[in-house]
């Protein structure tokens, strides 16, 4: 199947079990804590509070998610390029209900989908459940192994082996401090060449097991006192990453041919954009497997540099397209800094590719994502002109500096041996707008970290005579007149927003 075919067949297959397909959120995201849409669930919020009902009947519902990973509680971008497997944009295929079915149906269904109709081999499965160590929330999930083990044991396979018990980071999900929360399940997928053939679990920490959905059953209500209420009606939340599942599909020739490692790259959602991409570099990307993410970046051979590059690239021209054409631009603060710092991430590895700058690449490789991805999300298609033109800018002006600032780090780190000073990165971030990520990665390709105190240091400073300056602005524009320091306050920075209200406190 093609990717378009296996997005299709997950809203086919809940379709028939009745459930409303309903349209990705935008990556704004709804809730003020977050930076980006991270989950499937986002949207869904006010219905597991029950402060809003399901408009659906029956309460279900199932989508694909547009999700960023970036930043925050989750961030996955250091892993980008790196292993196979994390993007900072990636699709999250979900099924939900919302107080109608629960833990036997939601795994039922799952395995109906990825066994029955998809062909998973059951016995490359490993389904995980909630095993609590003393003092964390709940208790062992039997619910959940109960029915696990039946599905295992009517393919003819030991339960034992193939249902692992889960932590509490792992298997137990929470909103947040307080509120719905409950354990999930996972189902992880066996990729290793040779499979598990001993009868132990042996594979479980294997980059080429891969985690492929969560399933979250949310049957608590976490109180203020710390203590866990049953809630009235329990909701079912579920997290498939769509592009693994493409990977493991075509990866491995609908699992009759396990000898190539699967990459997420190789398969047709990223095979567009590298072709586009070759097309403009005269190389031509090789999905060699990553060797860890934990892998020395100083002894990264130069044939895996430019199938990082490739990957990166890739990656950050999805999550940057995406999130331009949902009316996230690029700045200084906050989620917009994340997406500079990813376009000056993408920049540099450009240069990797042979992109000297003088032309800009990155808005070139937009009609291809939005010819290919625009059925789907016709934002893209909408948005199109504004998606190249911010591109176009923010490439041209990083080009200006970025050259001249990697001139100075070449010819000034040579004074460092394993610790690069804080100075050194903070003049690259002031003086060439190098994003901190950014020197730490050149830093670690020459096995050298960064004194990161010192930056930090150094930046609060800066900060600081940044907001005492920003203090005297507001309080003249305030003095003008009000409605003018409102109007200002509409650009998204929390921080000018508190600003303001130090000054006119209501
Ligand atoms: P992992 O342990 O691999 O980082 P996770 O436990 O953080 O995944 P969940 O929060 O459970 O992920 O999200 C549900 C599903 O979304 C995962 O099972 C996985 O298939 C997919 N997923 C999560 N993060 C990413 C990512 N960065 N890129 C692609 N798919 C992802
Ligand atoms: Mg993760
Ligand atoms: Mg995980
Ligand atoms: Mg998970």
């Amino acid at each position: 199947m093609t990717a378009n075919e296996i997005r299709q067949s997950f809203f086919d297959f809940f379709k028939e079990k009745q459930h409303t397909i309903v349209p990705s959120a935008s990556l704004m995201p709804q809730s003020p804590g977050l930076l980006f849409t991270n989950a499937g669930m986002n949207q869904f919020v006010p219905y597991f509070l029950g402060t809003d009902k399901a408009p659906y009947d029956p309460a279900r519902a199932a989508d694909t998610q547009k999700c960023i990973r970036a930043g925050g509680k989750h961030n996955d971008l250091e892993d980008v390029g790196y292993d196979s497997y994390h993007h900072t944009m990636f699709e999250m295929l979900g099924n939900w209900s919302f107080g109608d079915y629960f833990k036997e149906q939601a795994i039922q269904w799952s395995w109906d989908l990825v066994v029955e109709r998809w062909g998973f081999p059951a016995d490359r499965l490993y389904a995980t459940v909630y095993m609590p160590s003393e003092g964390d929330p709940g208790h062992f999930d039997q619910e959940a192994y109960d029915i696990w083990a039946k599905l295992f044991e009517g393919a003819g396979l030991d339960p034992k082996r193939q249902i692992v018990n889960g932590n509490v980071k792992d298997n137990f999900w929470m909103m947040g401090e307080t509120g719905p929360c409950g354990p999930c399940s996972e189902l992880h997928v066996d990729l290793t060449p040779e499979g598990d053939t001993d009868g132990k679990l042996v594979n479980m920490d294997s980059d080429l097991c891969i985690e492929i959905w969560n399933l979250v059953f949310i049957q608590y209500n976490a109180e203020a006192d710390g203590s866990f209420r049953d809630l009235p009606a329990r909701h079912v939340d579920t997290g498939m990453g769509f592009e693994r599942a493409c990977s493991i599909m075509q990866g491995t020739k609908n699992f009759t041919d396990f000898s190539q490692k699967p990459t997420n790259y190789a398969t047709d959602v990223f095979q567009p954009i590298f072709r586009k991409l070759e097309q403009l570099s005269g190389k031509t990307y090789q999905d060699i497997y990553p060797e860890s993410v934990d892998a020395d970046k100083s002894q990264i051979s130069p044939e895996m540099k430019e199938a990082i590059a490739f990957r990166v690239i890739a990656d950050h021209i999805r999550t940057l397209s995406f999130s331009l054409a949902d009316g996230i631009l690029l700045g200084n603060t906050g989620r917009n800094y994340v997406l500079r710092r990813i376009l000056r991430r993408a920049v540099r590895y450009g240069r990797t590719l042979g992109f000297t700058g003088e032309t800009t690449f990155l808005p070139e490789l937009v009609d291809t994502l939005v010819d290919q991805m625009g059925g789907i999300f016709p934002e893209l298609v909408e948005r199109r002109k504004a998606v190249k033109e911010n591109l176009q800018r923010e490439e041209a002006s990083f080009n200006e500096t970025l050259d001249r600032g990697l001139a100075m780090f070449e010819s000034e780190v040579g004074n460092y041996q394993q610790v690069v000073g804080g100075e050194f990165a903070f003049k690259l971030y002031d003086t060439f707008g190098f994003p901190i990520d950014l020197t730490q990665l050149l830093c670690a390709e020459r096995g050298l970290k960064v004194d990161m105190s010192k930056f930090e240091e150094l930046m609060e400073q800066q900060r600081e005579l940044g907001r005492q300056a920003r203090t005297q602005a507001l309080v003249r524009a305030a003095d003008i007149a009000t409605d003018a320091v409102t109007e200002f306050v509409g650009f998204e920075q929390d921080e000018v927003v508190t600003k303001v209200l130090e000054v006119h406190p209501q």
